[in-house]
């Protein structure tokens, strides 16, 4: 449905969240630009998962052809436990997802899926006005003198003046700042190692060959720490997530690049397979700090609004949150798309009621899992194996 007046919409940051929502209000018939402080466009190398509830907006967006093109399936998703890798949970994905929820549980490598979007925002051909991106353009302040025209100005003293300015500008967002909205920012005590290892040398081995299995998406639960690993473009990688105890390096630093025996050592006294699937990554191992936020229902001031994390960043242990942003980004678009340039704080208000209590319960669900998954070896680890053989599959939606 076109927007029934067409305004103009400043988005600060794009990344997987402030380009589903380009894309979204382009599609309303709004005219948007993105302005992204980075020198380009893209995203990290490492792999994204979208459960339904995401593959269902991407869909939605008319983008089936070229998600097809780049997307991997996994058909289930496996539990193991960490010293033995026996299996203690199997969630079937694959066709079960699309009849049971209507869409895809898909993987992707994050460049090829920031790809898709960048290009549908800028296709000639596409609906509404074509997106303009702007990169280098990073944000430092707002300028609200006219509330009915917030203005974001660069860091070299640009000006974007427009009747809405969306915040999409990730954990450590400026933009909130600005608005004056409290550090709701905690540590985790926890970091990710991501890792992208190539699927030739994972085939090629007969202790690892087993991980190509229909894709499956695995996760193996630990004392303290646990293991996620898929297949992205069709299993030329696999993409490794390792969540252990933060070291002081990492949490002062946020990200830092590792040694591949980092990565390994950490997992040392696993089962023999996960040492062999780990001391095949070579380079590019990346630690990230982990953080999320406390939850918080303000995320919007007049015309100026957030979106993704910003508002809600959340730990990555139900991979919701690039899934969270993109249904924060549908209902933005819906409904700013349904009003004049008048209805547009009205419209601000309705976004945030129907998504912050949402988000917010995917923000606890993912913390509660940090518990769920790191029990030491005792009582607590068997009830919760025993819950997941008998189905129960976490505190995921
Ligand atoms: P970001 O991706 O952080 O994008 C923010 C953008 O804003 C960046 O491009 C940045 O350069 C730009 N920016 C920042 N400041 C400024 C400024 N002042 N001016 C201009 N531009 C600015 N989620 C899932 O749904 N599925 C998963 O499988 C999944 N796996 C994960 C695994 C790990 C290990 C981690 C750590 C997270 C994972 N997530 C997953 C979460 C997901 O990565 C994030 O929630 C998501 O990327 C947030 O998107 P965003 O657009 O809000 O912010």
């Amino acid at each position: 449905m076109r927007s029934t007046q067409s305004f103009e919409v400043v988005i600060v940051g794009g990344g997987l969240g402030g380009m589903t929502a380009a894309l979204s209000l382009r599609q309303r018939g709004l005219k948007v630009t993105v302005l992204e402080q980075a020198p380009q466009f893209g995203e990290i190398g490492a792999g994204i998962q979208t459960a339904p509830n995401a593959s269902r907006i991407l869909l939605g967006l008319g983008l089936r052809k070229q998600l097809e093109a780049i997307r991997t399936e996994p058909q289930d998703q496996v539990r193991r436990r960490w010293k033995d890798g026996s299996i203690v949970g199997l969630t079937e994905l694959g066709d079960f997802c699309k009849k049971r929820y209507n869409a895809p549980y898909w993987h992707y490598h994050r460049a090829d899926l920031h790809q898709v979007l960048t290009d549908a925002c800028i296709d000639p051909a596409g609906p509404g006005p074509v997106v303009e991106l702007r990169t280098a353009c990073r944000v430092v302040e707002l300028d609200r003198s006219d509330p009915r025209r917030p203005i974001a100005v660069t860091e070299d003293g640009r000006r974007f003046a427009a009747d809405v300015v969306i915040g999409a500008d990730g954990i450590r967002s400026r933009v909130r700042d600005l608005m004056g909205l409290p550090d709701t920012l905690e540590f985790s005590g926890e970091m990710a190692f991501r890792a992208l290892i190539p699927g030739d040398l994972i085939a090629a081995d007969p202790a690892t060959r087993f991980l190509m299995d229909r894709f499956q998406s695995t996760i193996w639960y630990g004392p303290g720490r646990h293991l996620v690993h898929y297949m992205i473009r069709g299993g030329e990688y696999l993409n490794v997530v390792g969540c252990v105890p933060c070291t002081d390096e990492v949490a002062e630093k946020w990200t830092v690049t590792v040694d591949a025996d980092a990565l390994v050592n950490a997992y040392s006294d696993w089962d023999d397979r996960v040492a062999a699937m780990l001391s095949k990554a070579k380079d590019d191992v990346l630690a990230f700090a982990l953080y999320h936020r406390r939850r918080d229902p303000v995320w919007v001031d007049g015309r100026v609004a957030l979106l993704g994390d910003a508002c809600h960043a959340m730990l990555p242990y139900q991979a919701q949150g690039a899934s969270q942003a993109m249904e924060d980004a549908a209902v933005l678009a819906e409904e700013l798309g349904r009003v004049t340039a008048d209805g547009i704080e009205v419209a601000l208000r309705r976004y945030v009621d129907r998504r912050a209590k949402h988000a917010g319960m995917v923000q606890d669900a993912s913390l509660q899992n940090k518990t769920f998954y790191h029990y030491p070896d005792g009582t607590q680890q068997e009830v919760r194996d025993d819950l997941l053989r008998r189905g129960f599959d976490g505190e995921s939606d």
